[in-house]
């Protein structure tokens, strides 16, 4: 595990075993092991809404991206609530919340289907987004959701990300603004992340093994 300025990197020869944590004993079975656990997640959380409290200009529209990202956006609100208190720092937050789905099974679609409302999106004009993301993998999807959003005007758009992917011998292919982690190229699931909806209820940051996956293939 080293770290760099922007994120820290989780590289692929730590991981811990399932049996150092408490997972749900439905779950016992499919875990290979834990990538990321849950109270070190917290914590980058915790300053990553320090770092966006002290880059924001006014009030921020908070755009969840679901179903990924709940968890997330729920942690990361709070935490700039918390500095809210402590700072007496005045920045107003609205939410919104996108549906965006664009993997099955370990895949990507490479189709991003979009959803959100006409009347929503023209609502983002002249306001400072914030979009709240699990993952970035390729890229695609968050560059798709950028150029759609760009299209409704707002003043700015900024990414929080917890996790980017890190391929080998591969550049990112998308930088956001904030990211939590960046990880190796395994297929992750849990705090929301899901393998074709399972795993969300997961706290811990896990990679499951292969009879999981063909357990829960579509
Ligand atoms: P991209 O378009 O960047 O390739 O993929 C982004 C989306 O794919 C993320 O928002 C996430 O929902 C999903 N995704 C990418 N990699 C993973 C992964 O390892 N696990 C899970 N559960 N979802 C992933």
């Amino acid at each position: 595990m080293t770290s760099n300025n922007k994120w820290i990197d989780i590289t692929s020869d730590i991981q811990y075993s399932p049996d150092l944590f408490c997972i749900p004993p439905h779950y016992n079975k499919d875990i290979k092991s834990v990538l990321i656990p849950y109270g070190f997640v917290k914590d980058r959380i915790a300053r990553l809404a320090n770092d966006i409290v002290n880059d924001a200009n006014g009030p921020l529209n908070v755009c969840c991206i679901l179903k990924g990202g709940y968890q997330f956006f729920s942690d990361l609100v709070a935490e700039i609530k918390k500095i809210r208190t402590i700072n007496n720092s005045s920045v107003p937050l609205t939410y919104d919340f996108i549906r965006v789905k664009s993997y099955i099974n370990t895949q990507s679609s490479g189709n991003v289907k979009i959803s959100l409302s006409e009347e929503e999106l023209r609502k983002f004009e002249g306001k400072d987004i914030l979009i709240v993301e699990d993952l970035v993998d390729t890229g695609k999807t968050m560059i798709e959701l950028l150029k759609y959003l760009k299209q409704y005007n707002p003043r700015s758009i900024k990414v929080a990300c917890l996790l980017i992917k890190k391929r080998e011998n591969q550049d990112y292919p998308y930088i956001p603004d904030y990211v939590g982690f960046s990880i190796p190229d395994e297929f992750i699931v849990g705090y929301a992340l899901d393998y074709n909806e399972h795993y969300r209820d997961l706290d811990h940051i896990c990679i499951i093994n292969d009879e999981a996956k063909k357990r829960f293939s579509i």
